[in-house]
């Protein structure tokens, strides 16, 4: 029902923001703008037995979709690639408790959630770039469209984090960072953070 309801939401958030309607997904591949395509199940749009159906929103988001940097101006390097056993290849990067993290491209969120472990999950995404983060403390909604090194949080350690002896900080004070994961459209898989941030 939260899920429906959450939606739902994307679905009336995203309306205001679509450029036009297509049927076609893959033409946004195509074009030069910078166009992202969110797949939205509508529920009991189109009726039937499953009550189901799908919508295509195309958003267009100003600013080069190829632009990417670090989501700190400063960081140390914590755990190099990691998280194969479930899809990632991600990167931990710190600046600190309380540190600002920022919009590493041209995007939209496209998700924000808390997942089973507790971890605080944000993705943005446009026509080339999906990334992923963990851990922090976000401020930004679903919908948002954000431009290259725009403030969306700042750095925590919810959900599941560790000391540097491998102990759970769940309640303590320990393990700030943030978890990158950059999956490149282009590729249609994850790609090293690292060739990306480059600083
Ligand atoms: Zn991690």
């Amino acid at each position: 029902m939260a899920l429906a309801a959450m939606l739902l939401l994307v679905t009336l958030v995203s309306f205001a923001l679509i450029d036009r309607f297509e049927s076609n997904p893959f033409t946004s591949l195509l074009g030069k703008q910078n166009r992202v395509y969110l797949p939205v199940i509508v529920k009991g749009r189109t009726g039937g037995a499953s009550g189901g159906g799908q919508a295509a929103l195309y958003i267009t988001i100003p600013g080069e979709p190829e632009a990417f940097s670090s989501p700190y101006t400063h960081y140390t390097l914590t755990q190099g690639l990691h998280g194969y056993s479930y899809g990632h290849a991600a990167i931990d990067i710190s600046a600190g408790n309380g540190a600002a993290i920022l919009s590493p491209i041209n995007g939209i969120v496209s998700s924000l959630y808390v997942d089973d472990l507790a971890n605080t999950v944000l993705i943005i995404e446009n026509e080339v770039y999906q990334v992923l983060m963990m851990h922090g403390n976000y401020s930004v909604n679903v919908g948002d469209i954000l431009t290259l090194g725009q403030p969306i949080g700042t750095e925590s350690n919810n959900g599941w984090t560790k000391d540097a002896f491998g102990q759970l900080c769940y309640g303590r004070d320990c393990g700030y960072h943030t978890h990158l994961n950059v999956c490149d459209k282009r590729l249609g898989s994850n790609i090293n953070p690292l060739d990306v941030i480059k600083n």
